[in-house]
Formats: structure tokens, sequence, C-alpha cells
């Protein structure tokens, strides 16, 4: 049998915090200059975003 399942939605990212391999329609998604990062889910988002910010208060 063929699948009817479009197989866009089979594409798979790798979590830029964990590199954990998910797919890119359940990954959670920030845009960035020239660059998209991916998450797989609101823990590795968090973890990305506060280093990010320690990265912004080192700047004294
Ligand atoms: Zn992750």
């Amino acid at each position: 049998m063929i699948s009817n399942e479009n197989s866009l939605s089979d594409v798979q990212i790798a979590c830029d915090v964990c590199m954990r391999e998910i797919p890119v329609s359940e990954a959670k998604s920030e845009e960035a200059a020239e660059y998209v990062f991916y998450f797989c889910g609101p823990d590795c988002y968090e973890a990305w975003s506060s280093q990010a910010a320690d990265n912004t208060e080192s700047s004294k």
C-alpha cells in the first residue's frame, strides 16, 4: 500500500541544545540573524535563551 502521509512532516532536524533529532513539524524554532535555531521542547528553548541572556550580560 502507498502511504498517504505528507512526507514534508518527516523532515528531521537536530535540536540546537541537546542535538537530539526531532521532526521539524514538532520543533520549536527561533529565528536569529541568518540562522534558525530549533529546539526539541520548551526545556531546551529555555536553556538556549538563558545562555543568550548570559552572553548579553557579559558585555560590560
Ligand atoms: Zn533538545
